[in-house]
């Protein structure tokens, strides 16, 4: 009699288990990676120390550890995992970093030199921008990364590894965090804010909370849960059009958050934290930069302690050169000026940011998408906005 129900099930060939990656681990899972090593307590705080305080990048300079304990470290775990492809440098200082995942994607870091404006007798300032996602899904008009959509959200990990493996290449201490590079911070918020809590552990020496800034579209459930957490690092908005007819062309998230949501999410921050927020805001030639947009973001700006770090637009040769993108231009230089004059008379705190790197392609974006910013992916369509 044939086997009733039988079924035949094929014996598929084991699957390699990616070794787990070390950086971007807490001290509890390391803690935990250490004790599947039979190692104990005091053995993980010396990894943990190793990793992040020391910045080691190989096992073998970790010598407080004995070669049989490195020799099973290096069996068991990857200390990094991103792999850096390219660097350009410009004239003005300014270091691109393009870094391969290693599932194949290509993402940016920049490191931008201290501004002129610092005080003489502060260390040199040393500000990395970094990316939270493979591309972004929000598809603002003036973006490159845009222009990729989103691929996936990078790990607490990755993000650590870019501050790591800049410091490492520049050979110099990186001082402040911008969360600015690709992708939207508020939409990988775990990953980004646990990444967060191992820059600003005291014992790791990376950077402290009010050297880090997180800088948003304006997702406002984001922002609400910073209030909420309590978390320290600053704020920053990026408004860059202050009537909904303008901001929803150049941001379509605007249409799903409007102005109003925004500021009222920025309020409630402010309400819950007493931490000024810095707004963004790209300077367009004829669009943006008009006496009526100096009152306007004086007006916005009065809500809650502020101050406006304003841009100048880069144009860039990976917007989509239909709609608005086809018509965007950088404000010539002695009209910027005016701007400038006209907002700080209105009573606003302004911050001139230099046109870094402009030699280099600088816009976030541009070096991942010129290498081919999905060397082995090429996933289909975007996840839509939230
Ligand atoms: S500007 Fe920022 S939020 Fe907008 S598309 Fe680019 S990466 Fe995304």
């Amino acid at each position: 009699m044939p086997e009733q129900n039988s079924i035949s099930i094929p014996i598929l060939p084991e699957k390699a288990t990616p070794l787990p990656v070390l950086t971007g681990m807490t001290l509890e899972e390391m803690t935990a990676f250490m004790a599947g090593l039979d190692e104990p307590g005091y053995r993980a705080r010396q990894l943990y120390a190793w990793i992040y305080a020391r910045r080691a990048d190989r096992f073998e300079t970790m010598t407080s550890f004995g070669k049989e304990l490195r020799a099973r470290l290096h069996q068991s775990a990857r200390l990094r995992s991103l792999q850096l492809l390219d660097t350009q440098t410009s004239e003005d200082g300014t270091i691109k970093f393009l870094w391969r995942t290693h599932d194949g994607y290509n993402i940016e870091s920049v490191l931008i030199p201290s501004e002129a404006r610092d005080d003489q007798d502060e260390p040199k300032r040393r500000t990395i921008c970094i990316s939270t996602q493979v591309g972004c899904p929000l598809d603002c008009k003036f973006c490159a990364t845009a222009s990729m959509r989103l691929k996936r959200s990078l790990s607490a990990g990755e993000i650590v590894e870019q501050f790591v493996g800049v410091e490492r290449e520049a050979g110099e201490r990186i001082t402040n965090i911008v969360f600015m590079g690709m992708g939207e911070p508020m939409l990988n918020y775990d990953q980004v804010f646990r990444a967060v809590s191992i820059f600003t552990d005291p014992d790791n020496e990376l950077a402290a909370a009010r050297h880090i800034t997180v800088s948003t579209s304006g997702l406002p459930e984001g922002i609400r849960r910073m209030a909420d957490e309590g978390q320290r690092i600053k704020l920053a908005v990026s408004l860059h059009a202050l009537t909904n007819g303008m901001r929803s062309e150049l941001m379509p998230i605007n249409r799903r958050y409007d102005i109003a949501q925004v500021m009222e999410a920025v309020e409630y921050y402010y309400r819950r934290t007493r931490q000024p927020v810095t707004y963004e805001y790209i300077l367009f030639d004829g669009w943006n930069d008009t006496d009526a947009d100096v009152r306007r973001l004086a007006r916005i700006t009065r809500r809650v302690p502020s101050k406006v770090n304003v841009i100048p637009f880069h144009e860039i040769e990976f917007t989509n050169p239909t709609g608005i993108s086809a018509r965007l231009r950088s404000t010539p230089r002695e009209k910027f000026d005016l701007f400038i004059r006209k907002l700080r008379d209105a009573g606003v705190t302004v911050m001139v940011r230099s046109s870094s790197g402009e030699d280099i392609d600088a816009a976030c974006g541009q070096l991942a998408i010129k290498h081919g910013a999905t060397a082995l992916h090429d996933p289909a369509g975007s996840i839509a906005a939230p």
